[in-house]
């Protein structure tokens, strides 16, 4: 199996603003694995406060054997290999996790949903975010998320209530709030949750910082809305502990290592009673489209990174009715630009 890689910036269309920072444009790696000339497509996308870096996961694919995974008979057998190079590095995992199903979806003439079983029609809509940008461009982006029959926004500053008051003077469209651990105060993010329920805002994502067990757990006995762990929910194995503080869990390729894992915490989370949202770091059509297959399993889904960029090296996903439509073609179905 030959492994080729490269270098990509996705630039937003908006710099892109939420509680800790702003960034105008995302590094990721672009990966292609080839075996008997069919590629697969995998993609790390890496947002700074992730620490791994376009260095950090070049550095984890030298480590990979490609003629050594040519031996192995079975997906989990290559994921095992994969996953017990090194620790951590689960942007890089993700990519080569996603590459592996295409290739192997490709390889059987299936689409990736057929090749793992599931059931596409019943996938519900996704999200679509806006950050905290300046008010004045609010109209603007409005009319980008057109398509979109929810909007995910971005809270935890200083101007909260000015953001939902304006936006619910151009739409009554119902909303996610992720607040990106920026409130710090439980009692005044309870006070907020109250006042976002009335406005209709239907869950909140990591009001408050990670970690914070116990004013966590106060907060989820009071709060209204479901509130989701993020920040807070990164692998697996972060699942148990969450039960009392969460009403569910906001899992990412990205963070989570691909595929395989994802249906992993999927089946632990239900287990436990825990909503789930399928969410994204900004991504490409390759890492959403990977994304949007367990999302046929969830509740809440925002895969809405190809759509906030520029510069998407694929061609955009199809939204019909909000929701996510995949095409007939084997694999995860892209169309390279
Ligand atoms: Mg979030």
């Amino acid at each position: 199996m030959i492994l080729r890689y490269k270098t990509y910036f996705l630039e937003f269309i908006h710099p892109f603003r939420i509680a800790i920072n702003t960034r105008t444009q995302t590094p990721i790696i672009l990966l292609e694995l080839e075996s008997n000339g069919i590629i697969g497509y995998g993609e790390a996308s890496l947002p700074p406060y992730l620490f791994e870096t376009q260095e950090s996961v070049i550095h984890f694919f030298k480590k990979v054997d490609g003629d050594y995974l040519d031996t192995l008979s079975s997906m989990d057998l290559m994921l095992d290999y994969i996953f017990q190079l090194e620790p951590g590095n689960m942007a890089a995992k993700a990519a080569l996790d996603i590459a592996l199903h295409d290739l192997w979806a490709k390889k059987s003439h299936q689409t990736l949903y057929s090749f793992l079983g599931i059931n596409p029609s019943n996938m519900r809509p996704s999200s679509f975010t806006l950050g905290m940008d300046d008010l004045k461009l609010l109209p603007l982006k409005l009319e980008e998320a057109e398509s979109f029959k929810i909007l995910k926004v971005k809270l935890g500053g200083y101007n909260d209530l000015e953001i939902i008051k304006s936006i619910r003077n151009h739409s009554d469209k119902p909303l996610y709030i992720d607040a990106n651990q920026g409130w710090t105060d439980k009692e005044l993010a309870l006070e907020r949750i109250h006042w976002l329920a009335d406005q209709g805002v239907i869950l909140i994502e990591q009001p408050m910082p990670k970690k914070r067990e116990l004013d966590q757990a106060w907060l989820l006995k009071r709060s209204p809305i479901p509130i989701l762990a993020d920040e807070d929910c990164q692998t697996y194995g972060d699942i148990p502990q969450l039960l009392g503080r969460y009403t569910g869990i906001n899992i990412k390729l990205m963070k989570c290592g691909g595929l395989r894992e994802a249906f992993k915490m999927i089946k632990l989370a239900r287990e436990l009673n825990l909503e789930i949202m399928m969410g994204c770091m900004n991504e490409s059509s390759c890492a959403i489209m990977a994304g949007a297959v367990p999302a046929c399993l969830v509740d809440y889904i925002d895969l809405d990174g190809p759509f906030l960029i520029n510069n998407n090296p694929f061609q955009n996903p199809r939204i019909k009715e909000g929701i996510i439509q995949f095409n007939d073609s084997p694999g995860l179905g892209l169309e390279p630009i």
